[in-house]
């Protein structure tokens, strides 16, 4: 329950969002940096599950990056799990898996066609919406579960304001916390309360805030979001005469931003890491987030 119980404090939750990283290197790389990262005494960690289509293998890669970094946190641990291509049984064995390897609350999600975020959707599992696997995971496990939700609508929604009943049947299902996509704009949030609001969605929603440090990323974190890159923060980046001039535009951008989610009573800060360290670091310094920073 430490993960709701942070959601829900007066003093805003800092959470870090890892991906499983491929081989031996990159897993000794991210376990040293969550270490790092563990100074600023997050309220949760959480861990992606089997996206990229990596299938079997990148399922199994989620569940021993969940038990690394259990061994080097003192975060509760969140586990993803998505629904994409598996059965019943072979979700009800992620679940006890997970939990054997010490994750203390659940994102249900549904996952992504191998086209991305917006191609069609066939679903070639047992279940086709997260809202399922909320319920899925209810009937196996009392651990709190968080759903993904959309400040501009998930790319494939029908409306915003159906995006907002999918929020509310993923409540109904048993969710209890919402992570937000990444947004640039806090007035993107804002909306998205007001519209989960109307729709009968009262769930905390903790929006997420990834730090860009690389332009190269930028079409990716677009097709994310839902939206192009404000202009300003654009030209900054494009501006930027280096990768570390980058770096400062991108963490002055988010400090801005998440001061902004939290003067609108965002409940906390998820912090998409990208498995590094350095921007989360000052992010957090900046906002005085952490329980580190609370002592
Ligand atoms: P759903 O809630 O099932 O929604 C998917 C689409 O179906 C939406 O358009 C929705 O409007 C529609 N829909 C939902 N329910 C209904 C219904 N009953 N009737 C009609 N339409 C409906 N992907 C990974 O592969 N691994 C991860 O670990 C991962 N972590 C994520 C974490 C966060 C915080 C976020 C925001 C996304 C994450 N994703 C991850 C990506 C996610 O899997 C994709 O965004 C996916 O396309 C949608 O997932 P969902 O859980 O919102 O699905």
């Amino acid at each position: 329950m430490r993960v709701l119980e942070a959601i829900q404090a007066a003093a805003p939750s800092l959470s870090f969002e890892f991906y499983p990283p491929q081989g031996p290197d990159a897993t000794a790389r991210m376990l040293r940096r969550a270490e790092r990262l563990d100074r600023l005494a997050p309220d949760f960690v959480a861990v992606t599950y089997g996206a990229g289509g990596r299938g079997a293998a990148g399922q199994a890669a989620s569940v021993e990056a969940a038990a690394a970094l259990r061994s080097v946190t003192r975060a509760a641990l969140v586990a993803h799990l998505t629904l994409v291509g598996q059965s019943v049984q072979e979700l009800s064995d992620a679940v006890r898996r997970l939990t054997a390897a010490g994750a203390e609350a659940f994102m249900a999600l549904r996952g992504d066609p191998p086209g991305g975020p917006a191609a069609p959707w066939v679903a070639d599992g047992a279940l086709t919406y997260a809202s399922e696997l909320v319920a899925l995971i209810r009937e196996i496990s009392d651990a709190p579960i968080g759903v993904a939700a959309f400040p501009l609508g998930h790319p494939t929604a029908r409306s915003l304001e159906h995006d907002a009943a999918v929020l509310a049947l993923k409540q109904a299902a048993g969710a209890d916390f919402a992570v937000t996509q990444v947004m640039f704009d806090a007035e993107d949030y804002s909306r998205l309360v007001a519209r989960a609001q109307r729709a009968g969605a009262t769930l905390p929603l903790v929006p997420g805030v990834i730090p860009i440090t690389a332009t190269a990323s930028v079409a990716r974190l677009e097709l994310l979001s839902g939206a192009p890159l404000p202009a300003a923060l654009a030209d900054q980046l494009a501006r930027a005469e280096d990768g570390a001039a980058r770096e400062a535009v991108g963490v002055a951008w988010s400090v801005a931003l998440g001061r902004a989610l939290l003067e609108r009573g965002a409940p906390g800060i998820h912090l998409y890491t990208l498995n590094t360290t350095a921007a989360a670091e000052q992010v957090c310094r900046e906002l005085g987030l952490g329980g580190a920073a609370r002592v």
